[in-house]
């Protein structure tokens, strides 16, 4: 069965360039015959909100984008990020690190797709565990594996290069795992075939790639759609007081128009939609 998500993360509101993923999402599964789930992305227990979740909810209800099937929640799926870094732990690809942020910024000498580049500070070393965060050790899970491809309908076939982001965070101090595991994770466990996502989320594509291939997950195709930006070319985000999805649908506004406008090209004035990575949407 083809499938794809829509992955909001409780945090905040939903803005215009949420409503466009959602939109991309929805009428790739409903073209094809497919089936659109919606996953409530909410293990980050100190930003993550119950309310923003309904009003999510809401707000995909009111723009005519369906579900099919339960909505899934990440929090109620700890145990399966828990036994997935276990099973890396005891391959010997996951050790403790005890850097702060502030830490990390310090002995950074470049940047990484995600901001500094961990330069591999506690790989090796003898160690607490105790409140750390667990990293990937990228070099040796790399050799394990061997050069991977993915598939990506837009931008074609890639060469993964999860080199780029350095021994990645898959265990966080403050949450039970990072994006990167907990995605990959529950695109398998949902069987995503087509995993629709912004075009500002394409590297992190490298990383999931390597661990479907370490944890001998399904690979599905990716399709990351180009994003809505204002008019410097920024990603849209909530600022200068723009409107969110809940504040326009609390005044009154008609959201099926509205996601139809979107669909037709009509977007407010000063939003237009990027170049994306391969140059479409
Ligand atoms: N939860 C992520 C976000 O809100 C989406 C991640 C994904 O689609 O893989 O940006």
């Amino acid at each position: 069965m083809f499938r794809t998500r829509f992955a909001p993360s409780p945090n905040g509101s939903l803005h215009l360039g949420h409503a466009w993923a959602a939109i991309v999402a929805h009428d790739l599964a409903r073209k094809r015959g497919g089936e659109f789930l919606v996953r409530v992305e909410d293990i980050d227990g100190a930003r993550s909100r119950a309310e923003l979740a309904d009003e999510h909810l809401a707000d995909l209800d009111w723009l005519g984008l369906h579900w099919d099937g339960p909505v899934v929640r990440q929090s109620e799926r700890l145990e399966s990020y828990a036994a997935a870094a276990d099973r890396l732990r005891h391959m010997g690809l996951l050790y403790p690190c005890q850097c702060t942020r502030a830490d990390v910024l310090a002995a950074a000498h470049a940047d990484g797709p995600d901001g500094p580049l961990y330069p591999g500070t506690c790989r090796g070393r003898d160690m607490d565990s105790h409140g750390a965060a667990w990293r990937l050790d990228m070099a040796k899970s790399a050799a394990l594996v061997g050069p991977l491809i993915w598939h990506d309908e837009i931008a074609g076939e890639q060469t993964a290069r999860p080199e780029l982001f350095g021994d990645v965070v898959l265990v966080r101090k403050d949450a039970p795992a990072s994006y990167h595991l907990a995605a990959t994770i529950d695109d398998a466990a949902d069987s995503i075939t087509l995993v629709t996502r912004g075009a500002d989320l394409f590297a992190a594509t490298h990383v999931h790639r390597l661990l479907q291939a370490l944890l001998g997950l399904p690979v599905p195709v990716w399709h990351h759609h180009a994003l809505l930006v204002e008019a410097d070319g920024k990603k849209l985000a909530k600022r200068r007081g723009s409107p969110s999805l809940a504040d326009r649908r609390r005044a009154g506004e008609d959201g099926r128009a509205l996601a139809d406008a979107l669909r037709a090209g009509h977007f407010p004035a000063g939003i237009s939609l990027g170049t994306g990575v391969g140059g479409g949407t």
